[in-house]
């Protein structure tokens, strides 16, 4: 065991190790390129019986682990959304991690407590959030969605599904472009996933607020039960903002819980100007979003806000012996606002990020991956049979390479899978994709920290590349 009195000692190859990563991040494949079982065959079967040097845990670090990371924090990733980082997340993490304080409870440290609510604070006031809503650090979006789902089953229910179970009429609604995590979290809270009704996107993804009420109202013919709608600022496939203020109004009409998943885009409201995004706000119960995505913050920070934090309270407190304490009902007990009982200190890196950045450090971030993504679609457009698939938004783009003018998607499909086979197995870049009325298309997100112009020069030069061998 190391002597923590050697720390500084002990951390400084670490240290050099993370300085050399960092600097060299973008001369990395994006993308790992090894096979399944490859990593797996290098690691012995058995823990080993004598001690070893750090020395030999940095060597196959670099050896045997490296080969099988793909690099989120490298400039040309552009796939999924970004799991973005910073040096000033990563200090935290370290202090974070020294510190080692289980923060359950008010009792177990209060500074996390109080530092969690006064963050929850300042993003709230920064985002244009409504005073109304209470916040707390949750570990995923997914997460959060599945406490949002809960608290809403049980209001559905007065209070009773905790204690009886789930009756099999409650009904929750999301668009067809809804994030996979609400369909895992109406299973895991015992909705049921047939309940689950999931309503049509217009031309440009978003849901149908009309089809939305239609569908309430032959539920509510049926005898079923309308206990929440998950309203999507952002998609997944698309980052489609869904009309929240028609569909908060439809929620009030019917008394019907709403959620608000904002995972990815929530970060943009830091800017004034995509404030529009969550009109109608006032009127929804309860909204995520990550800025483990795209506000610098480490995985995992994902922060849920909701309206009537009693409720939140009183569907998930338990209160064993063991965790009674005098300071109950003046300080905020997390544990009694999520699933789990054990939570990291995790408000510590959202501190270290909204200081070392300051607000404007973080709006001129996020308008800088937005200028490029325009700079992006500018440019990608010029290069022959590049055609975007849907408007720009935010940081995010995609396109499809149509150089003799197919129509038919089972004829172009093809074509663009291999254009992105090959953009990722050259490894300067990484792309994901998504289908836009049965097109495969490509799909480019600029969000990474440390993404500059140049990166982006690379990533078109790779397209040109990539697209001249293919015509
Ligand atoms: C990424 C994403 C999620 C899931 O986020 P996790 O924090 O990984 O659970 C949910 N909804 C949307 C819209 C997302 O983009």
């Amino acid at each position: 065991m190391l002597d923590p009195k050697n720390f500084k000692k002990a951390s400084d190859p670490i240290i050099d190790w993370i300085d050399n990563y960092l600097k060299n991040i973008a001369e990395y494949p994006v993308k790992s390129k090894v096979k399944p079982g490859d990593i797996y065959g290098q690691i012995p079967s058995e823990a080993p019986e004598e001690s070893e040097t750090m020395e030999e845990i940095i060597k196959d670090l670099e050896e045997v682990i490296l080969p099988g990371i793909s690099h989120w924090q490298h400039p040309n990733f552009h796939a999924y959304f970004p799991a973005n980082s910073s040096v000033e997340s990563v200090l935290a993490e370290f202090v974070t991690s020294a510190i080692g304080a289980q923060c359950m409870i008010w009792d177990t440290s209060p500074s996390a407590a109080e530092l969690e609510q006064r963050m929850m604070e300042w993003l709230r006031a920064a985002m244009g959030m409504p005073d109304s809503f209470d916040g707390v650090i949750q570990d995923s979006a997914s997460s959060a969605s599945l406490v949002a789902l809960i608290t809403a089953r049980e209001v559905a229910t007065g209070f009773k599904s905790n204690e009886e179970g789930v009756p099999g009429n409650l009904r929750v609604y999301c668009s067809t472009e809804t994030h996979s995590s609400i369909e895992k979290a109406v299973g895991v809270c015992g909705i049921g996933k047939r309940n689950l009704v999931k309503v049509e996107v217009d031309k440009q993804m978003r849901m149908n607020p009309a089809i939305l009420e239609r569908q309430i109202l032959a539920d509510l013919e049926k005898g079923l039960v309308p206990c929440a709608v998950v309203a999507a600022i952002g998609t997944t496939g698309t980052v489609a903002v869904d009309p929240l203020s028609e569909i908060a109004d439809i929620c009030k009409k019917f008394d019907i819980w709403l959620h608000v998943d904002a995972a990815f885009a929530g970060s943009a409201l830091l800017l004034p100007e995509y404030r529009w995004m969550i009109e109608g706000i006032e009127q929804a119960d309860s909204f995520v979003f990550n800025p483990h995505k795209w506000l610098f913050t480490n995985f995992d920070c994902s922060v849920y806000f909701v309206k009537n934090a009693r409720l939140l309270i009183k569907t998930f407190e338990i209160l064993p012996e063991y965790l009674k304490t005098s300071s109950r009902g003046m300080v905020n007990d997390y544990r009694d606002w999520g699933v789990p009982l054990g939570r990291r200190f995790r408000a510590l890196k959202l501190w270290f990020v909204l200081r070392s950045f300051g607000l404007r450090g973080l709006r001129e971030k996020l308008q800088e991956h937005i200028r490029l993504n325009e700079y992006f679609c500018t440019e990608v457009q010029k290069i022959p049979g590049i055609e975007l698939a849907l408007e720009p938004f935010l940081n995010f783009s995609c396109f499809k390479f149509n150089p003799d003018g197919r129509e038919d998607p089972e004829k172009l499909n093809p074509l663009n899978e291999q254009v992105l086979k090959m953009l990722n197995e050259r490894g300067r870049i990484f792309l994901t994709h998504t289908r836009i009325g049965g097109f495969h298309t490509l799909r480019m997100i600029i969000g990474q920290t440390y993404v500059e112009q140049h990166h982006v020069d690379l990533a078109l030069e790779e397209i040109i590349t990539v697209c001249d061998g293919l015509r």
